[in-house]
C-alpha cells in the first residue's frame, strides 16, 4: 500500500537537516515558527531543478537532494551570509520509497554540515521537480551586494569553473575521459561545494559578489552590470583543474572554465588596495581562489590573452552538442 502523505512527510521530511534552537516550530503544523538573531538581516532564496532541465532524467536521487540544497546555499554565499532554515517544494511522479530515502539522504547530509534545518514545504504529485527556498542571516548592512564594483578593482573566482559542465557531459555520455578524471568531474557536477565559508569570509574584502551558475563569463558580467561597470578577463589566468585539462585539453578547458555552467563557484571583487590584505588573511592557496580580471569604465565584457581581445561568442552554446 502506498504510504499516505502524512506517514511520508513524518518519514522522510520531520527530521532532515540539522536541529535549531531558532525553529520554534518546524515541519508539522501549519506553518513554520523562527526565530531571527537580533540585528541580523533576514536573507532568503529560491531556485528550482526541474527533471530533463537542470538535471538528467535518472540522476542519482540522493544528487538531486543534494544539488537542490547546494545551488541554494551558493546563492547565501553570495550574498555573504550564513544559512538557518530550508522550506522543500517537492513534485513526484510517484511515491518511490527507495528514491526518496536516498534523495533525503543527500539533502540531509549536505543540510547538517551546514547547521540548516528542513523547517517545511509542501508534496505534490506531478513530473519530477524540486523547489528549495532558503533563509538565512547577514549582519545588518554588510551583505555582499553584485552592485558595488568600481573600477580598477580586481575580480576573482573560486575553486575550478568548467568541470562541473564537463561532469554533465560525462553524465550525458557525451564526453569521456581516464576513469580518475571522470569520476572527479561527475562528483563536481552532482555534488557542488557550496562556499558558504569563503563567502563569510568576503565580507569585509569583497565589494562585490555573485554565485557562477550559468558560466564565469556571462556571471562576471552580470557583477560588472549590477556595479554599472564592463569586465575584462584575461584568459591565461582562468583556473582550470588538472582533471579538466586531462579531460579536454587545455584551451578547450578554459574556454568550458568560462561558459559552462553548474559551477557553484564565486567570483568577487577586491580593491586593489585591499588585495595584500585579503592574500594574507586568507591564503590562496588554502581559499582556493584565484584573480582573473579587472572591472573596468567601459561597459562589457571581454576576454584577453596577452593584451589581445579574443572572441567568445559561444555563452550559452551546447558545448558537447553531437
Ligand atoms: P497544509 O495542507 O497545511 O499545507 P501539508 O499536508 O502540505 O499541510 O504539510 C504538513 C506539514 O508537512 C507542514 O508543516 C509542511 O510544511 C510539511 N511538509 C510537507 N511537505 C514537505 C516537504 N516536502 N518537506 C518538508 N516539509 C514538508
Ligand atoms: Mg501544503
Amino acid at each position: 500500500m502506498p504510504l499516505s502523505e502524512f506517514a511520508l512527510i513524518e518519514r522522510y521530511f520531520r527530521k532532515a537537516g540539522a536541529m535549531r534552537a531558532d525553529v520554534q516550530l518546524g515541519v508539522g503544523d501549519d506553518a513554520a515558527l523562527l526565530q531571527s538573531p537580533p540585528g541580523a538581516q533576514l536573507v532568503a532564496a529560491m531556485d528550482t531543478l526541474v527533471a530533463g532541465v537542470h538535471f538528467p532524467h535518472g540522476s542519482p536521487p540522493a544528487s538531486i537532494g543534494h544539488r537542490v540544497l547546494a545551488v541554494n546555499l551558493s546563492d547565501l554565499a553570495a550574498m555573504g551570509a550564513r544559512p538557518a532554515w530550508a522550506l522543500l517544494a517537492l513534485t513526484l511522479p510517484k511515491i518511490d520509497e527507495h528514491w526518496l530515502e536516498d534523495f533525503t539522504g543527500g539533502f540531509a547530509a549536505l543540510a547538517r554540515s551546514h547547521d540548516v534545518a528542513l523547517v517545511g514545504g509542501d508534496t505534490t504529485s506531478g513530473p519530477l521537480s524540486v523547489t528549495i527556498q532558503i533563509m538565512g542571516h547577514v549582519a545588518k548592512s554588510t551583505a555582499l551586494l553584485r552592485s558595488g564594483g568600481r573600477v580598477g578593482d580586481r575580480v576573482f573566482v573560486s575553486g575550478t569553473p568548467g568541470d562541473a559542465a564537463a561532469g554533465l557531459a560525462i553524465e550525458q555520455s557525451k564526453l569521456t575521459a581516464s576513469s580518475e578524471a571522470e569520476r572527479y568531474l561527475r562528483k563536481r557536477f552532482l555534488y557542488p561545494s557550496p562556499r558558504l565559508a569563503l563567502g563569510d569570509c568576503l565580507r569585509g574584502y569583497a565589494t562585490a559578489c555573485i554565485d557562477v551558475s550559468d558560466g564565469l563569463l556571462g556571471d562576471a558580467g552580470k557583477l560588472a552590470h549590477a556595479s554599472g561597470r564592463g569586465v575584462e578577463i584575461v584568459f591565461d589566468d582562468v583556473p582550470v583543474s588538472e582533471e579538466l585539462v586531462s579531460a579536454v585539453g587545455e584551451r578547450r578547458a578554459r574556454e568550458l572554465a568560462l561558459t559552462g555552467g553548474d559551477d557553484y563557484e564565486l567570483c568577487f571583487t577586491v580593491p586593489p588596495s585591499e588585495v595584500e590584505r585579503l592574500r594574507h588573511n586568507l591564503p590562496p592557496e588554502r581559499w582556493g581562489y584565484c584573480c582573473i580580471g579587472t572591472l573596468r569604465e567601459a561597459s562589457g565584457t571581454v576576454v584577453t590573452s596577452n593584451g589581445n581581445v579574443i572572441e567568445f561568442s559561444h555563452s550559452g552554446y551546447d558545448h558537447f552538442a553531437s
